[in-house]
């Protein structure tokens, strides 16, 4: 087997490793991406029923502030009961403090419900922030080991990447862009061994005197069908 075609073969085992370990990353980086989206879900929820539950609350003293001031108007108008000369006067008084305690019935009313409102929705705040510590804890603990198998992946194929360099350099500028170009248009494979006179890529029968000078030529000679590079077995 040539020189260029052993460095060619080396080349491509080192690329159908480092294909197999992109693979591994991009599986791995993408269970991380899907840890954070999930993350994200639940601490969306319970931001919102934050908001919702602060908003509740802004209402709730809203009404706390109209009843106080309800209160007073009804306080105020007893108050100016006893110095009443006439009875039509004091019929107009009773009947605006029997108005004002009405209002602040429905007030009192409002703000019972108010307050169910609210115990509800912290209750189901409470749940979602229990929810969301858990999920927290237990992505961050998966996303961890995921890190170290990257970084331990990664710190692997720098060797790798190393030698790929060394032996890339090795080779032709032309021969180098040939291989190049297979490797990604064959499916990673661009140096096979022809074999009983085919093409062990294509499964191709290759013409007599093709194969024959496969044994004889310097050349690298391509599969007429695949067009990926060919050498055939020692002996
Ligand atoms: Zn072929």
């Amino acid at each position: 087997m040539q020189e260029k075609l052993i460095i060619l073969k080396k080349l491509q085992d080192i690329d159908q490793g480092l294909n197999d370990v992109r693979r591994q990353l991009s599986v791995l980086e993408s269970e991380a991406e899907e840890l954070t989206a999930e993350r994200g879900r639940v601490e969306g929820m319970a931001t919102t029923l934050g908001e919702e539950l602060a908003g509740l609350e802004t209402q709730l003293s809203e009404l706390d502030c109209s009843l106080s001031i309800e209160q007073d108007n009804v306080g105020k108008a007893e108050g100016r009961l006893p110095a009443i000369k006439t009875q039509k006067e004091y019929v107009a008084v009773l009947k605006e403090i029997d108005t004002a305690k009405k209002v602040n019935k429905e007030i009192q009313d409002k703000i019972k419900n108010k307050n169910e409102e609210i115990a509800a929705i912290a209750a189901e705040k409470a749940e979602k922030d229990a929810e969301l510590a858990e999920v927290s804890a237990r992505t961050a603990e998966r996303a961890a080991l995921i890190q170290a198998q990257i970084d331990e992946i990664k710190a692997n194929t720098s060797a790798r990447e190393t030698e790929r360099k060394e032996l890339f350099a090795q080779i032709p500028p032309q021969l180098g862009k040939r291989y190049q170009v297979l490797i990604e248009r064959r499916n990673g494979v661009a140096v096979v061994i022809a074999h009983k006179g085919a093409c062990t890529g294509c499964n191709m029968l290759l013409p007599p005197q093709l194969f024959n000078n496969l044994y004889t030529t310097r050349e690298i000679l391509s599969c007429p069908l695949c067009s990926r590079l060919l050498y055939v077995g020692e002996g």
